[in-house]
């Protein structure tokens, strides 16, 4: 029997510790961490109209429209070492996004494996940006200067890389990103949970412990596959 392709759509709130654990489960589950917003930010070095709109859009805490972000991660999901699955972190963040996935993952002959739901308050999540720095060399390293600083300050613990604070973290942009969560993208969990996908974890928790949460899950959910 071939093994189901293993699909994990990573939800909650901007600052709910999605990144950290993304890249966590990716090394503990041999998995791409595909990031829309890494997607994007990636798109900084190009110089065409649709990396400037893009790069705009995402200046303003506001949402890239569906049809271009549910290309451009369509097209990663499509690269050879995402067939046998992903963990997606920040995508779907709409329900024609999410609509758009499932039908890929269809023609893919796969499907949603779990939706983890990283459950934090607006407030925490406001405060958790503000004081989110990534290494400038590998922005899946990331630290937080209240509960996840690095041993030595302004480095990365990692490559000791200079750290970054990533220009759409300003407070002002990260209350919309975070409003906007709560207006547009958690009504998505009931589109999953329509379909008994979603697993809620405490995301007010040490890193550890939500990622031993989000293994016993995902562990699970696989099993029942
Ligand atoms: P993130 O790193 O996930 O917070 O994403 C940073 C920015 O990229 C967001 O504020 C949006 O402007 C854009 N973005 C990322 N993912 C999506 C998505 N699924 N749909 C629309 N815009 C997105």
């Amino acid at each position: 029997m071939v093994a189901q392709a293993t699909y994990i759509v990573l939800m909650g709130v901007q600052g709910a510790g999605k990144g950290t654990q993304a890249a966590i489960l990716s090394r503990e589950l041999n998995l791409p961490h595909v990031t829309s917003g890494g997607l994007f930010r990636e798109m900084r070095t190009q110089d065409t109209p649709l990396a400037r709109e893009v790069q705009a859009i995402m200046k303003t805490g506001a949402l890239v429209p569906d049809d271009v972000t549910i290309r451009i991660v369509g097209d990663r999901l499509m690269k050879g070492d995402a067939v046998q699955g992903a963990i997606l972190d920040g995508f779907p963040r709409t329900r024609p996004q999410a609509e758009a996935l499932d039908a890929l993952l269809a023609k893919m002959g796969s499907k949603v494996t779990i939706v983890p739901f990283l459950n934090l308050d607006k407030e925490v999540a406001i405060r958790r940006i503000s004081d989110r720095w990534e290494c400038s060399q590998n922005p899946s390293h990331v630290y937080n200067q209240s509960t996840n600083p690095p041993q030595i300050p302004g480095r990365c613990d990692i490559d000791d890389a200079p750290l970054r604070q990533r220009d759409d973290d300003t407070p002002e942009a990260a209350a919309r990103r975070v409003n906007l969560y709560f207006e547009e993208t958690a009504p998505l969990l009931d589109y999953y949970r329509a379909k008994g996908l979603v697993r809620e974890i405490n995301a007010d928790q040490p890193i550890d412990k939500v990622t031993a949460d989000l293994m016993s899950a995902i562990t699970t959910a696989i099993q029942a596959g």
